[in-house]
């Protein structure tokens, strides 16, 4: 039993609409990193429950951060480049 394939495919929709979201407020992205959250899980010591990718915008180093699994509370996408306009330096 694994929730991989799932996991990948909710990881790429909600990086397409983050990065969507930092394109409409005019930052240009690039991939800081991408963590894979790994636990034990069911007899499975590697189980994987969580995907985190990390963006920096290139003009403003304002970030957005995914996360598939985010904790009680928690977001799925946040960070300062979706809810900001860029600032471009001339
Ligand atoms: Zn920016």
């Amino acid at each position: 039993m694994s929730r991989e394939p799932s996991l990948q495919t909710r990881y790429r929709n909600l990086r397409k609409s983050a990065l969507e979201s930092c394109r409409w407020r005019g930052h240009r992205m690039k991939l800081v990193h991408t963590l894979y959250g790994y636990t034990s899980h069911l007899g499975d010591p590697h189980y994987l429950y969580c995907i985190t990718g990390h963006w920096e915008c290139k003009d403003c180093s304002r970030t957005v951060t995914v996360q598939t699994t985010p904790p009680p509370n928690g977001i799925d996408i946040g960070g300062g480049a979706v809810v900001v306009y860029c600032f471009k330096q001339p």
